[in-house]
């Protein structure tokens, strides 16, 4: 069988990420969680002083972007890949809260941007790939055969998170990420380089009030249509 793009976009915490994966690993492709990728470069910038008291040198970034590599390893043990900041496992690290609340300011640096963008469409050169983020289906793969946009309501994402970083037996409060998720939405919608929009060509799912095997379900019926076509 021919094998295809996929890309998932929607906004932040709406299951895009567990749709994405269980479809790869259920149709063989690769998957690419690339919000772990920007994740990846807030944490160098936090680690290294580039993001400190609410201020971005952009200057130190732009000087460094070369020299922060991030790649994906399949975890044995979850069965998902992790990601990697220079050779080291760091899969735990940006999904914290830390991370989270500074992501959306250095997505929305031009430099960054064009440096994420060239690595995600080396990655999926073979095709054979799903891929998951926010301008996958507009500026990554435009040419996408299989293009979803996902949403939730805010506080249907935002209990969902509380609820994932509870499990991991990480501190958290609703009212907090509520206001992360909010915040997030309204920034990455309203940035200048490649704002969170869905692609003319791109289905719309509201799983507000679906559960994840129905999800699955619709995912992989889309799938198939596309690639009986
Ligand atoms: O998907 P996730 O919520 O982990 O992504 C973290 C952040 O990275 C998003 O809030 C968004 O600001 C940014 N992002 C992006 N473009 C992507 C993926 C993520 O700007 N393709």
């Amino acid at each position: 069988m021919k094998k295809i793009t996929i890309a998932i976009d929607g906004f932040s915490s709406c299951g895009k990420s567990t749709m994405a994966k269980d479809l790869a690993r259920e149709i063989g492709y690769i998957y690419i969680d690339s919000g772990a990728m920007y994740r990846a470069v807030t944490l160098y910038s936090i680690e290294n002083g580039i993001f400190k008291d609410e201020h971005i040198d952009t200057d130190k970034l732009r000087n460094e972007i070369k020299d922060i590599h991030i790649s994906f390893q399949l975890n044995p043990e979850t069965g998902r890949p992790d990601t990697y900041l220079n050779g080291i496992n760091a899969e735990n690290k940006i999904r914290t809260m830390e991370v989270s609340s500074r992501v959306s300011p250095i997505a929305t640096l031009d430099f960054v941007r064009e440096a994420m963008v060239a690595q995600q469409q080396a990655m999926g050169k073979a095709k054979g790939i799903v891929m998951d983020g926010r301008d996958i289906g507009t500026t990554v793969f435009p040419d996408a055969e299989l293009k979803i946009f996902v949403t939730a309501s805010p506080e249907i994402r935002a209990q969902r998170r509380y609820d994932e970083l509870k499990a991991k037996g990480q501190e958290a409060s609703f009212d907090e990420i509520l206001e992360n998720v909010k915040q997030r939405d309204y920034i990455d919608q309203n940035r200048e380089v490649s704002p969170l929009r869905k692609a003319d060509d791109a289905l719309l799912l509201d799983n507000s009030y679906m559960t994840i095997s129905q999800q699955k379900e619709w995912l992989s019926e889309q799938f198939n249509k596309v690639c009986k076509a």
